[in-house]
């Protein structure tokens, strides 16, 4: 309908039609107030209203305890790289637990593709001296054979829980399509240690046991919302610091601090309130649904591409290990280059769009977030299967 395509982007993404039908419903006069709310004070009831709307059904539909705070930033993914790192290292537990050692505790990154990767960078480049657990572009080189999967736990090389100050990752890769089973860090990880996991894209596609994580961070424009809005969802106690002032949070910005967040409910400083207000409908949408029914049909849509991927492994060439494939964003190659431009070009005949692989790995990439019906999954497999035919 409305002459929409099967919209395969990595994310930006396609969004619940309902939830743009009601957006669209309410854009000019936002329930009776006689304006849109993107011109609305984020000081108002209404919009006051809308924020911890969302906060609320978010809470519900993930089921987070209440020594979580939930808080809506900005700077994406990107900005949470470093404010993981530098809000860790002032929070209270960590100075503490420094002062014991007597020396610069160590932080933990697991390097399992450019995401993850780039939040090693993120710190190295604010002077911390991260520890690398592995990386899986380090025995495979940087071409089409990095990141294909991760290392067995066994030979993780994690820091002792007393030097450490929290392990990082990203629980799914968007570019390489790398996705870590459910639980497969925070079982791997001492628990006096907190895990901070990037679920940018994988985010509000499962239950999760926020309990298990000292932090959550997610950048809004897959599975929750439009871009210009991050989530992070964090262990209250990792938020209690010596000196608010002072010392603990010296090199750490007001815009990355989480506590300044948290105390404003969110609103220190004016937010992305149009991004917010569409999040809380994907919220919402996400509750009517069901988080396990979200579940199910992720595995679903998956399913039906990597049988496929399966049933003709010498043309459609995934580029993942089995255990670590990804449900959200599925990458594999053809033959040539020219079989996957030509592949590309009768996708988009038959309205399929944003399918070219990330322009660092080339290849082809489907990313199937919740908002896309079974149908789309569908749609794609056969485009494989008429392609199949036709070229093999
Ligand atoms: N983490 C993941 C897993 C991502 O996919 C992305 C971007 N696609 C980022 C972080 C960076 O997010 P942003 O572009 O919002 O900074």
């Amino acid at each position: 309908p409305h002459g929409r395509v099967w919209n395969f982007s990595a994310g930006p993404s396609v969004l619940p039609l309902s939830v743009l039908e009601e957006v669209q419903r309410d854009l000019l006069n936002y329930k009776g107030t006689g304006m849109s709310v993107m011109e609305m004070s984020h000081r108002s009831k209404t919009y006051g209203e809308i924020i911890s709307g969302a906060e609320a059904t978010l809470r519900r539909v993930l089921d987070i305890p209440s020594n979580y705070s939930v808080l809506f930033m900005q700077g994406g993914g990107t900005g949470e790289f470093a404010a993981s790192y530098l809000n860790l290292f002032a929070s209270r537990g960590v100075r503490e637990k420094q002062r014991k050692l007597g020396r610069q505790l160590s932080c933990d990154y697991l390097v399992t593709g450019t995401w993850s990767k780039g939040g090693l960078k993120e710190v190295q480049r604010l002077g911390g001296r991260p520890n690398v657990v592995f990386d899986g572009a380090a025995t495979a080189g940087d071409g089409a054979a990095a990141y294909t999967g991760v290392p067995p736990v066994a030979d993780w090389r994690l820091g002792k829980p007393e030097e450490t100050a929290f392990v990082y990752y990203c629980e799914n890769e968007t570019i390489h399509g790398v996705e870590l089973p459910l639980n497969t860090v925070v079982d791997a990880v001492d628990p006096s240690v907190p895990v901070i996991c990037d679920m940018s894209s994988n985010m509000l596609s499962r239950p999760i046991d926020i309990g298990r994580f000292g932090a959550i961070i997610a950048g809004a424009q897959k599975n929750m919302g439009p871009a210009g809005v991050t989530l992070v969802i964090v262990r209250k106690d990792l938020l209690e610091r010596d000196d608010d002032n002072g010392e603990a949070v010296r090199g750490l910005p007001s815009v990355l601090d989480w506590c300044y967040f948290d105390r404003a409910g969110s609103m220190p400083h004016t937010p992305p309130t149009f991004s917010i207000y569409v999040c809380g409908l994907v919220f919402k949408w996400a509750e009517e649904q069901g988080i396990r029914v979200l579940e199910r049909r992720r595995a679903e849509r998956a399913k039906l591409v990597y049988d496929e991927i399966d049933a003709h492994p010498e043309f459609f060439r995934g580029r993942v290990d089995r255990a670590y494939r990804s449900s959200m964003n599925l990458v594999f190659n053809l033959p040539t280059p020219e079989l996957e431009a030509q592949f590309i070009a009768e996708a988009a005949d038959a309205n399929m769009v944003q399918l070219k692989g990330h322009r660092s790995l080339g290849g082809i990439r489907v990313s199937l977030y919740n908002a896309m019906p079974l149908e789309g999954a569908e749609a794609f497999v056969a485009l494989m299967r008429g392609f199949y035919k036709r070229h093999h």
